[in-house]
């Protein structure tokens, strides 16, 4: 499996302070801290559910590196929306493909699958970068309830920013109207969260949004972002 080149590790305790720092920040400041810090080494890792992180992070830089790891399972819907995306923003885009073949590995062995499909993509998206930023969000997962905005990456050796952790569902809604978004075609069917479609099913109303995602499963996270 592939590896990211060794980063030097920051001083943590101010890697923690820069978070508290910016935990008040409206995310573009926080966009605009990570940018400035890392250039062309920052990547933003997009799973193309919404546009939103992208929409944010276009308004500091049009040029910073957008990366969809297509897994080969996603929705049609999702792969139409990121041309739509692309096509809107002019991005850069870097599209990863899994170094194996179709397979039925979703039936009996998700985590590898994910594995196969995501974790080991990403690596290599990620390989010779100092940062890379997600749209990860502490409201989504009680695993995610506590996420920083800045944090040392342990497992990936980079820094890790996630510049809209504190943002809730409306806000999400919110900013999407507000700016105009177009939204991803499956939202308006009842898929409150959008992955694969073998681990992807649409939620009921009052059920959380996370429940379509490996229903049934005593899995939550895809491990991308242990
Ligand atoms: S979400 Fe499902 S299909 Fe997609 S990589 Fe993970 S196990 Fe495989």
């Amino acid at each position: 499996m592939t590896t990211t080149e060794a980063v030097a590790v920051p001083d943590l305790a101010e890697l923690a302070g820069i978070s508290r720092q910016l935990e008040h920040q409206p995310a573009t400041e926080v966009i605009r801290w990570a940018h400035e810090q890392f250039g062309d080494d920052l990547v933003l890792a997009s799973s193309f559910q919404d546009c939103v992180l992208i929409d944010l992070a276009m308004r500091v830089s049009n040029d910073i590196e957008v990366v969809f790891l297509d897994t080969q399972y996603h929705f049609a819907e999702t792969l139409w929306y990121v041309e739509q995306v692309r096509n809107r923003y002019d991005l850069n885009l870097r599209v990863l493909e899994p170094e194996t073949h179709a397979d039925d590995r979703w039936l009996d062995d998700p985590d590898g699958c994910c594995k196969f499909r995501k974790v080991e993509p990403l690596l290599r998206a990620l390989e010779g970068k100092a940062a890379w930023m997600t749209g990860l969000r502490r409201s989504e997962t009680a695993q995610r309830a506590s996420a920083p905005i800045v944090s040392w990456d342990l497992g990936r050796s980079l820094v890790k920013v996630n510049p809209i952790a504190t943002w809730s569902d409306l806000d999400i809604t919110g900013y999407t109207q507000d700016r105009a978004l177009p939204e991803h075609p499956l939202r308006d069917r009842g898929y409150a969260s959008i992955g694969c479609w073998p681990c992807t099913r649409p939620v009921h109303d009052g059920e959380d949004p996370r429940a379509g995602r490996w229903a049934g499963l005593d899995k939550v996270e895809c491990g991308l972002h242990d």
